[in-house]
């Protein structure tokens, strides 16, 4: 991962926000070939969902439209929605540290006698054993093998048993509080009076915005039950442990449509689009070895899912979470929790009425997939990254030639007057089509290194015999091989080679 975030901030991908200020914990700024591969997948879920959307069971393309709603919402949608009441995960704090951990995610190694001889130590979800290993040390075991300890999420250690507890970061036991609920929503105030009254909240989802405009798309355009509505933007959480770089931030995007339907055909409808969720990920080139479905279990559902056929996630292999999986998307059932809600505490009725006859008349059922936009910008990048010893830059980025940031680059091979300006004209006849990168300057072998990490599907390298014969070089990333076409053919060759692959 060490070596992800390093090529990410020396290539422009992905830099710490706020740098020169020593940056601030849990937010990140995209840099210029990061927009270009988050624009990327956004678009293509935007096109896979709104513009083109699948087609359905019944062998036409499914209904969908897109909204984008305001990130500060009336807060009284947020008390509908659960979100001031429940959006909390339970915390522990350390008394000496002062540092506060997700119960959930802190674990604590039990020696099998249960002996208490030497503080309980602790680690964080996601840690290496090497980390354990330190950690075990520190608490000062002789056994500092990881696996010869009883593992137990702090949560479900009995209270009575916290005195022996080293905290992740404290130099005594006994320092860690019992759980308790802390909300993730971040506070802002709308007007010029800061009071109790003025209290609004970065929205924490953007499914609520959906649910909100649910009434609107209805009386404003022709979509009818089972239709879905769209939408990809940021979302807020004050998470406690911002980590695993672009994974776990405290400002991301989302990419989630809401689907609805009878509720009768709730299963239908989560069948087909756990099915349709796993083919996008796969079309934009995360491979099926590093990708798996899981069930919820129980004690993990959502309020509103219990009643229901349940949520299942789509989880990746990211480097940190080897050999084990995290989690990249959420397809739930959310049932009719939602505009139930909304029409309780709105007053609004958001019953559908069937078109055909107004006594049939039914709260929608809705399957949600809701996918993560930054997760899967970073599920791209470490699917891409390729250790290759055969070449000068020692790695390259094996991105989908669809989500590659650059889709060529034209490179004169010296910067002599002749090689130039035939370099320039390729790259105006096919940067209307084509993300292109016009390289001039640099020895060859620099720039194609430069171009493999920052995973250019296809280089072009203008030299003499470009000048006798308007032929040029088509130098291919993963396999690095060579071959000479026309100058006039390098359009269709990338129309044919990136469509082929998309
Ligand atoms: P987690 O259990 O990892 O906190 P969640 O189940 O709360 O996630 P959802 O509310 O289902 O997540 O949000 C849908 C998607 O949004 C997730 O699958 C993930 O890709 C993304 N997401 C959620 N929280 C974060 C975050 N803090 N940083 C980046 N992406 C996030």
């Amino acid at each position: 991962m060490k070596d992800i975030v390093s090529l990410c901030k020396r290539r422009g991908f992905i830099f710490a926000a706020s740098e020169i200020y020593g940056g601030i914990n849990g937010f990140w700024d995209y840099g210029p070939l990061g927009i270009e591969l988050k624009n990327n997948l956004r678009d293509r879920w935007w096109k896979d969902m709104v513009i083109t959307p699948p087609i359905g069971p019944d062998g036409s393309p499914v209904e969908i439209v897109g909204v984008d709603s305001a990130i500060i919402q009336n807060p009284k949608a947020w008390v509908a929605s659960g979100h001031v009441g429940g959006f909390s995960d339970p915390m522990v704090d350390c008394r000496e540290t002062k540092k506060r951990y997700r119960a959930d995610h802190l674990f604590v190694m039990v020696p099998e006698d249960k002996s208490t001889e030497k503080p309980w130590a602790t680690y964080l979800d996601g840690e290496e054993d090497s980390e354990k290993t330190k950690r075990l040390k520190k608490a000062g075991h002789k056994n500092t093998d990881p696996a010869a300890y009883q593992t137990t999420e702090i949560n479900r250690l009995g209270v009575e048993n916290y005195k022996y507890v080293l905290g992740p970061d404290a130099k005594e036991p006994g320092t860690l509080t019992e759980p308790k609920a802390f909300n993730l929503m971040f506070q802002t105030y709308v007007g010029a009076m800061q009071s109790e009254d003025s209290i609004a909240y970065l929205r924490p989802e953007t499914a609520q915005g959906i649910f909100l405009n649910y009434k609107n798309v209805l009386d404003s355009s022709r979509v009818r039950i089972p239709f879905g509505i769209a939408q990809i933007g940021k979302a807020f959480r004050n998470e406690v442990n911002p980590r695993n770089f672009i994974f776990r931030s405290r400002e991301f995007e989302q990419m989630e449509l809401e689907w609805f339907c009878h509720p009768d055909e709730a299963k239908m409808w989560r069948d087909f689009w756990f099915a349709e969720r796993q083919r996008f990920w796969k079309s934009v080139g995360l491979s099926s070895d590093n990708l798996q479905m899981r069930d919820h279990d129980s004690d993990e559902l959502s309020h509103y899912a219990k009643a229901g056929l349940g949520t299942a996630d789509i989880e990746y292999r990211f480097p940190f979470t080897a050999p084990g999986f995290g989690e990249l998307e959420g397809i739930a059932h959310r049932c009719d929790f939602d505009l139930t809600q909304h029409q309780e505490h709105s007053g609004v009725k958001l019953e559908y009425m069937d078109p055909t006859d107004s006594k049939i008349r039914y709260m929608p059922h809705v399957i949600e997939p809701a996918a993560g936009l930054s997760r899967g910008v970073l599920a791209l990048i470490c699917e891409a990254y390729t250790v290759d010893a055969n070449r000068p830059s020692g790695i390259y980025l094996n991105f989908h030639p669809a989500m590659a940031p650059k889709k060529a680059a034209i490179l004169p091979l010296t910067a002599k007057e002749e090689h130039v300006p035939l370099a320039q004209k390729l790259y105006m006849d096919i940067r209307e089509d084509f993300a292109v990168d016009l390289d001039i300057k640099q020895n060859i072998g620099k720039r194609y290194a430069r171009q493999d990490e920052i995973g250019t599907p296809f280089c072009f390298t203008v030299d003499n015999d470009t000048v006798n014969d308007q032929t040029v070089t088509v130098r291919e990333r993963n396999t690095m091989a060579q071959e000479r076409i026309h100058m006039d053919k390098v359009r269709d060759f990338l129309h044919e080679n990136i469509k082929k692959r998309g």
